[in-house]
């Protein structure tokens, strides 16, 4: 066995990332789309961190800097590569697809599939930004953010709204037991002149739809679901994750818990494909 596999472990409070450790290093392949911003002399606020700050090709955004697309990104994102400290303590890294600087970062410019009004976001997606800025969680049983929690009552129906570009109805990928109870469908999204499928994952379900079973279809305004707090004892919230599926895997074909390995798919900040309100 490769090293590289035997170094694979999962990190299962980030949408179980199948993440590649890096032995005693902070340093990934492949150039992160975040870095930090140079610690400012003196008692400087982020809103201080002027564009010079951030090296050449990225612009400021909060604590972090941006960096632009190259001209030959195209209008397509590729995945980059991240990294965090483990619950061991380990440097991992893997790959997540950030938001693309042209989407809104608040949260309250996009439809969700529960009702949400201002700030119904309580923890966004933060696996694009540093270490020591991500969700640790109650006893450190969360490594990184890789979705969004939207607190509701209890079973407030779950809506299925459609992602931006897509192409025809979602399709039940799963339901089952997995960040509790859970349902997953798989969308076809066009983006970048061509269509690639992407996994919603709704988690912590009091219970799916009855009768929701895989291959069925879900039109937009059809219920996937009812929020509630298994997995997740007291917390009612949904889960909502959304992940790119990598070219040439055949979702349908795999158990849940490879659907969402970081070798079959690549977690996404939702930003990029839920639509604006
Ligand atoms: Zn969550």
């Amino acid at each position: 066995m490769k090293t590289e596999d035997m170094a694979r472990l999962l990190v299962p409070a980030s949408a179980a990332l199948v993440a590649t450790l890096a032995l005693g290093s902070g340093v990934s392949r492949g150039a992160p789309v975040r870095i930090a911003a140079p610690e400012a002399e003196g008692a400087l606020s982020p809103a201080h961190l002027a564009p010079a700050l951030c090296p050449a090709g990225s612009l400021p955004d909060g604590d972090a800097c941006v960096r632009l697309p190259d001209e030959d990104d195209g209008p397509d994102v590729e995945a980059e590569s991240n990294g965090h400290h483990d619950k061991q303590g380990h440097w991992v890294v893997y790959e997540q697809i950030p938001r693309r600087p042209e989407r809104p970062a608040d949260y309250d410019a996009y439809r969700y599939p529960v009702p949400c009004q201002h700030g119904c976001v309580v923890s966004g997606y933060d696996l694009d930004r540093p270490d020591d800025t991500q969700r640790r969680g109650r006893r450190l049983s969360h490594v990184g953010h890789g979705a969004v929690d939207l607190p509701q009552k209890k079973g407030t129906p779950i809506t299925a709204v459609p992602l931006e570009h897509q192409q025809g109805d979602a399709e039940v990928a799963y339901v089952g037991p997995l960040f509790g109870t859970t349902v997953i469908t798989r969308c076809a999204v066009r983006e970048g002149g061509q269509v690639r499928d992407y996994l919603v994952l709704y988690g912590h379900l009091d219970a799916p739809t009855a009768g929701l079973t895989v291959g069925a279809h879900v039109a937009e305004g059809q219920r996937v679901g009812f929020v509630g707090d298994t997995g997740s004892p007291e917390l009612v919230h949904l889960h909502l994750e959304t992940r790119r599926v990598r070219d040439g895997v055949e979702i349908a074909k795999l158990a849940p818990g490879a659907m969402i390995a970081n070798e079959n798919s690549v977690v996404c900040d939702p930003r990029n494909v839920l639509q604006l309100r």
